[in-house]
């Protein structure tokens, strides 16, 4: 599914050179790579502030408790997603509320949102699933009128965008995941937020730190979350080549669309640009597909498939079966084709060939 060393190749000497200097230089947490990699990644995405922690996880948590999401809240978001979206809200105390989604993009259908939408909604999470973007405009006009706070879940899009602007840079705040497989990705874990409001900025940056804005004085109950120097020296390498690794997965992407016939292709919002975290095809031949692939000795892989509404973990929710049918039908019919910056075109035709051939 995904080869990790294309990216390590590129970039050998310059990362194992910003390793060594950061083990001489003997400073491992919150020093001068973390803060140059905030201010590198903000200015990319077109925001004021940015604020590293230890995974996107985290960048969530803390974002909900930034803007003062607690018990008795409710956080709406997608049930088609990766569950640390809603066991982040779930984690904050709050009782994370879903909505269905729209079938061509994979991503939240604002008129569900609506629907779902109540007096005790306390903030949305809209998740660019794939890497592909979501309708943040509409869902942030529903928002806006009601004054819920907005967070793009941006763990698998770092460098999609909506027309001139990139995703993380539309919403109240944004999360961001470094885990190696992202489009983006460090060396283990880390993670950042990212927003234009500077006091909601200065308050993650005190919660990520036990809730200390100086040493030895805890104005609030916070974490330990830090990104930390290593994570940030390699990242910074890394943020040079993001729009060049893209593209090379959008033309992956391109040849997939061009070939395959007989499955649903991904579907790109209009004026957006895909990341292409995962390209992901769907079928109601999915498991027959998927065995083709097997046989063949073809990875592949299906993300996700329970919808987190069907989760045991939020069993004590009372969601059933049929609460989000075209979540659920997505679940059934998806299948994630192998998609890497320097996938050899080679693969990409193999991949196409046995897919084909499976469908007649
Ligand atoms: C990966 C991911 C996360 C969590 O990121 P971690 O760094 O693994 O904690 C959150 N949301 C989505 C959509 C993800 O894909």
């Amino acid at each position: 599914m995904v080869d990790l060393s294309p990216q390590y190749d590129e970039l050998k000497a310059e990362t194992d050179a910003a390793v060594l200097r950061v083990l001489s230089g003997g400073r491992f947490i919150l020093g001068d790579e973390v803060s140059a990699f905030e201010e590198e990644f903000s200015r990319y995405l077109g925001v004021a502030r940015g604020v590293g922690v230890a995974s996107g996880t985290d960048a969530l948590v803390l974002t909900m408790m930034a803007l003062g999401v607690g018990p008795g809240d409710e956080v709406l978001t997608t049930p088609s997603t990766f569950i640390a979206t809603a066991d982040a809200i779930a984690r904050c105390g709050a009782i994370p509320v879903f909505a269905d989604i729209d079938p061509a993009t994979f991503n939240l259908d604002p008129s569900s949102v609506e629907e779902r939408l109540t007096k005790r909604t306390r903030a949305i999470i809209v998740v660019h699933l794939y890497g592909g973007p979501a309708p943040v405009a509409r869902i942030l006009e529903l928002a806006g009128s009601r004054g819920i706070p907005v967070i793009e879940d941006c763990a698998q899009a770092h460098g999609a965008a909506i027309g001139e602007r990139r995703v993380g840079s539309l919403g109240t705040a944004a999360t961001f995941s470094f885990f190696p497989t992202k489009p983006l990705g460090c060396a283990g874990d880390g993670g950042m937020v990212c927003t234009d409001d500077e006091d909601l900025a200065e308050k993650v940056r005190m919660l990520r730190a036990h809730g200390a804005r100086r040493k030895y004085v805890h104005e609030e109950i916070g974490l330990n979350s830090r990104l930390d120097e290593l994570q940030a020296a390699i990242l910074r390498l890394k943020l040079g080549r993001l729009d060049k690794w893209n593209e090379a997965r959008r033309r992956a992407a391109r040849r997939y669309d061009d070939r395959l016939e007989g499955v649903t292709t991904p579907r790109v919002m209009e004026g957006a640009v895909h990341a292409y975290h995962l390209y992901t095809v769907r079928s109601p031949e999915r498991d027959l597909l998927k065995a083709r692939l097997d046989e063949s000795g073809i990875a592949s892989a299906v993300y996700y498939p329970v919808p987190v509404h069907l989760q045991p973990c939020f069993r004590h929710l009372g969601y059933r079966a049929g609460d989000f049918p075209e979540s659920e039908r997505a679940a059934a019919e998806c299948l994630s084709l192998p998609m890497y910056y320097g996938i050899p075109s080679g693969h990409v035709e193999r991949v196409c060939d046995t897919l084909n051939e499976a469908l007649g």
